[in-house]
């Protein structure tokens, strides 16, 4: 469809160094063609402002660490697109982050909310700053000052933020600390994923795991596949991974790997949840102290996760970190189904294949939706100044999870795609956020 081409290509030009966001747009316009056909969009040009960012801040931030020395990071927020709400979605800290990581974060969180039927548009941001090896102080350090530019672009009606990699709930409570502190008021629903004690929701931290097995059970039982007693591979070992891992084994089925940058575990008796809660929640260690008090787990450094079978593949940790080799791999090793716990974990060569040789995908937007979910029911808490309890948090954060399979799976058939997940979750998403921007006007 030359409409789409068009917009690809002229993005291509105008951002050739912004390869995460190219991919990214590339693969959710390329799904789009079924719905294009009318020409109703090209005319208002709609592509052309759904690729294009409402507002990019970039800024200074500068810290001072343990020894005393001043040093400078760079900050980022992209407001991308608040036709269905307020724009939404986390901060990663991490050295990696630029600004197309940070694009291609915002657009796919923009289908991502709107799968979810919360209003909440979409945005995303964070810096390169890398909180591994640093103290509690530079944590905050960073945090306050980090927030002190962010402030004046937030708030509860406009822009809410929450974590992501590297930012979980103590830099949530030291960017919350300081917004307070600036504006002068207690405006709660400006972050989500705060702590309990200050108005954070029950469940927040566990959703986004629990909401992709509760999305992997629905897809497994509609293609008549149970979850109990199938061996799941995970990657990650951190806020998404772990709670994955532990309603992998509440729903009856076993997760066998787990990873970090470093390396990665293979436990053949299943990954002891309480043992890695302990070494990644409370003592933030690396990996290898995981195998070091757990006979029988094995340690391997790099990469080669995916080489394990498994019935199961849910990768938790960063994106690409799934390429065509490893699909391969899976596929030749009896893998079934793969559900993205990470956003864009799998390149568009593995995505593909998978699809081709029959095995369930269900790609990041739907699939980890359950975080941003809960952030949605931790903002209406916040809104209404009361708390659910966690069996109401669960049972809502449970049937988002299966009406979000049911509308992906219903869209990829309408469009003549059935089974094809990635179409499905793209058309769908787009369609809302589509009407309301055709019902804004040209904004
Ligand atoms: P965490 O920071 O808690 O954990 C990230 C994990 O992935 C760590 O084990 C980390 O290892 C590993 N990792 C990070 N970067 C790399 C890399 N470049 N190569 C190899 N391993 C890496 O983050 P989350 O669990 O919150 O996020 C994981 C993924 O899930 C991300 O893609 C995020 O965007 C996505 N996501 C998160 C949501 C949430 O609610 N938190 C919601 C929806 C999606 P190490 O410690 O060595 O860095």
């Amino acid at each position: 469809m030359e409409y789409i081409r068009q917009v690809l290509r002229d993005l291509q030009i105008r951002h050739p160094e912004q390869r995460e966001f190219l991919q990214a747009a590339k693969e959710v316009l390329e799904s789009l063609t079924p719905v294009m056909a009318s020409g109703k969009y090209e005319n208002m040009g709609l592509l052309e402002r759904l690729v294009t960012p409402e507002r990019c801040v970039i800024f200074r931030v500068p810290w001072t660490d343990e020894a005393g020395q001043v040093r400078v990071n760079t900050g980022y927020r992209v407001q991308f697109n608040s036709a269905l709400g307020p724009y939404k979605g986390g901060l990663r800290f991490h050295p990696t982050v630029n600004l197309s990581i940070i694009k291609f974060l915002g657009f796919e969180q923009i289908f991502k909310n709107a799968l979810t039927g919360l209003p909440m548009g979409g945005g995303k941001g964070g810096a390169d700053f890398d909180p591994k090896g640093k103290s509690d102080r530079e944590i905050m350090a960073f945090c306050q000052s980090y927030m002190t530019e962010l402030y004046r672009h937030i708030g509860p009606d406009t822009d809410v933020p929450a974590g992501d990699i590297g930012v979980g709930g103590r830099e949530i409570g030291y960017l919350f600390g300081q917004y307070k502190r600036l504006r002068g008021a207690f405006e709660g629903g400006t972050l989500t994923g705060k702590g309990l004690a200050y108005g954070g929701s029950l469940l927040r931290k566990q959703a986004t795991g629990y909401g992709l097995l509760y999305l992997t059970a629905e897809m497994l039982h509609h293609h008549g596949h149970a979850l109990a007693g199938k061996t799941v591979a995970v990657s990650g070992a951190g806020n998404v991974a772990l709670y994955a891992m532990e309603k992998a084994w509440q729903l009856g089925a076993k997760p066998i790997t787990c990873s970090d940058s470093d390396g990665w575990i293979y436990d053949p008796d299943g990954i002891d949840i309480a043992l890695l809660k302990k070494i990644k929640e409370e003592k933030r260690q690396r990996l290898t102290a995981y195998a070091a008090q757990r006979p029988g787990a094995q340690y391997h450094t790099g990469k080669g996760l995916w080489e394990t079978p498994c019935e199961i593949a849910l990768p938790c940790a960063t994106q690409n970190e799934v390429n065509i080799l490893d699909a391969e791999a899976l596929v030749k090793n009896g893998c079934i189904a793969v559900a993205e716990g990470a956003n864009m974990p799998l390149t568009w060569e593995a995505t593909g294949y998978l699809q081709r040789k029959g095995v369930l995908f269900c790609p990041g937007k739907a699939a980890n939706a359950g975080g941003v979910a809960v952030s949605g029911l931790e903002m209406s808490q916040n809104a209404q100044r009361l708390s659910w309890t966690e069996a109401e948090v669960d049972a809502k954060l449970r049937e988002i999870m299966a009406s979000i399979f049911r509308n992906v799976d219903a869209a990829a058939k309408q469009w003549g795609r059935e089974g094809d997940y990635v179409a499905g979750a793209n058309i769908a998403g787009f369609l809302k956020v589509a009407e309301a921007m055709e019902a804004q006007g040209i904004v």
